[in-house]
């Protein structure tokens, strides 16, 4: 009796048609529309040949050259590899490169620098911080005193007078920076500054901007933060996880054994190669380009949306993403978002600061040009997105508008292929 079905070593998915269909469907989702969701972004076939990779076999516990297990000397040169990269990459001296994803990089830590009901301050997510950062949702609003800061009712930006306020009252611990859904650039140098005088540390979450920093076109939150996290799947373009980054030695076995054992077992190895893969990536010069055609098009973008008469929260950007406000439409993001995903632009609904909305129904859309620029769309191409958005968000119900639309956008992406 056989053990294994015919296959088993040689057959990929034809050898499950089910699976293979499914795929097939995202991979042709992928190709033919335009994705603005901000937490996205579309890697070199060299990501995803390493997070694909025999690795999946391969458990590993510990930090390299340390592990429970033996037959890691290629896991450690692998982990080296993407902690080296990401240390150079960033201009810090240590990294831990193991977190499963930017939640879990939040989380351990929160376990390795905090004790049990010690205060956080973080941004709110109505203003557009995240949820990791102490929603009552998550177990890190179960087992911290979160305090929460927003921005100013009429910038739209932090304010640092109303953090410093709050950091006095609450005397924090820890105050974190940086979100799912803040355009503007965030002066860490306040931040440190009144942290300093509460004795608290900064952490500094850059998901969305790391890119923007690696290519220094972002302020650089390393001398002012403690500790700084990040996504390594959407600004940085490459494997779904997270990474931690620091540069005092005294916070190095914290923050080690916040990640594992505190949140975590083994190493996702196949994602730590993947990560280690996007970080070359990112020290190459074209990565500059890449990020300076981001803003560009953000710019763009934001600009024709503008043009059309759409708010733009804060009035603009300095980051690849942008909050649309839709009340003068009188269309609401969930609406809004299910027309344009009709027409081929991929994007999501979000709260507004001060959104008297629901979250299920909230006033506007969250767009960004992370990885419309990857597939090479320019600033030409962003200002006709921004006309489309514009046509659909006016009606909404007029389908036969949006399949011609749908038409011109597959029509653009043909001509920007992907794999
Ligand atoms: C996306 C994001 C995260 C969470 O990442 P997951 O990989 O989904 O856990 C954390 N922080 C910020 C600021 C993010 O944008």
């Amino acid at each position: 009796m056989s053990i294994l079905h015919d296959g088993y070593f040689t057959s990929g998915l034809d050898g499950d048609p089910e699976l293979a269909e499914a795929l097939r469907g995202e991979m042709r989702r992928q190709q033919d529309g335009i994705e603005l969701i901000a937490s996205e972004n579309i890697v070199s076939r060299l990501v995803l040949e390493a997070q694909g990779s025999v690795l999946t076999n391969k458990t590993v516990e510990g930090p390299p050259y340390g592990r429970y297990y033996g037959g890691a000397e290629f896991a450690d040169a692998i982990e080296a590899l993407a902690i080296d990269r990401a240390r150079r990459l960033f201009g810090c001296r240590f990294a831990n490169a193991q977190p499963h994803s930017g939640s879990n990089a939040n989380a351990g830590v929160f376990l390795g620098l905090l004790k049990l009901g010690d205060a956080i301050l973080s941004m709110n997510v109505a203003a557009g911080g995240h949820i990791s950062h102490g929603h009552p949702a998550t177990l890190t609003g179960r087992d911290y005193k979160i305090a929460s800061y927003g921005v100013n009712q009429k910038t739209e930006r932090i304010d640092l007078d109303d953090v410093r306020d709050l950091a006095l009252r609450h005397r924090p611990k820890l105050i974190v920076a940086g979100g799912s859904a803040y355009p503007r650039a965030i002066d860490f140098a306040g931040l440190r500054a009144i942290a300093d005088e509460v004795d608290a540390l900064v952490m500094v979450d850059m998901a969305h901007f790391a890119g923007l920093v690696a290519t220094r076109l972002y302020p650089d939150p390393f001398p002012h933060a403690h500790v700084v996290t990040t996504t390594t799947y959407k600004s940085l373009r490459g494997a779904r996880g997270g990474l931690v980054l620091w540069n005092d030695d005294g916070l190095t076995k914290k923050i080690n054994a916040g990640i594992f054992p505190g949140v975590q077992g083994s190493v996702m190895l196949h994602g730590v190669a993947g990560k280690a893969a996007c970080l070359g990536e990112a020290l190459r010069p074209e990565f500059r380009n890449y990020n300076r055609a981001v803003l560009d098009n953000a710019r763009a973008l934001s600009n024709a949306l503008a043009a059309a008469g759409l708010r733009i929260v804060t009035g603009g950007t300095d980051t690849s993403l942008m909050l649309v406000d839709l009340t003068s439409r009188g269309v609401t993001g969930d609406v809004a978002a299910a027309a344009l995903e009709r027409a081929g632009l991929a994007v999501n609904k979000n709260l507004l600061p001060f959104d008297w909305r629901p979250p299920e129904s909230p006033s506007g859309l969250r767009l960004s040009s992370n990885a419309g620029t990857t597939r090479g769309l320019g600033v030409g191409e962003f200002q006709s997105i921004g006309r489309w958005i514009d046509q659909v968000l006016r009606s909404p119900n007029d389908a036969l508008m949006i399949l011609a639309i749908r038409d011109e956008v597959r029509e653009l992406c043909r001509r920007h292929s992907i794999y």
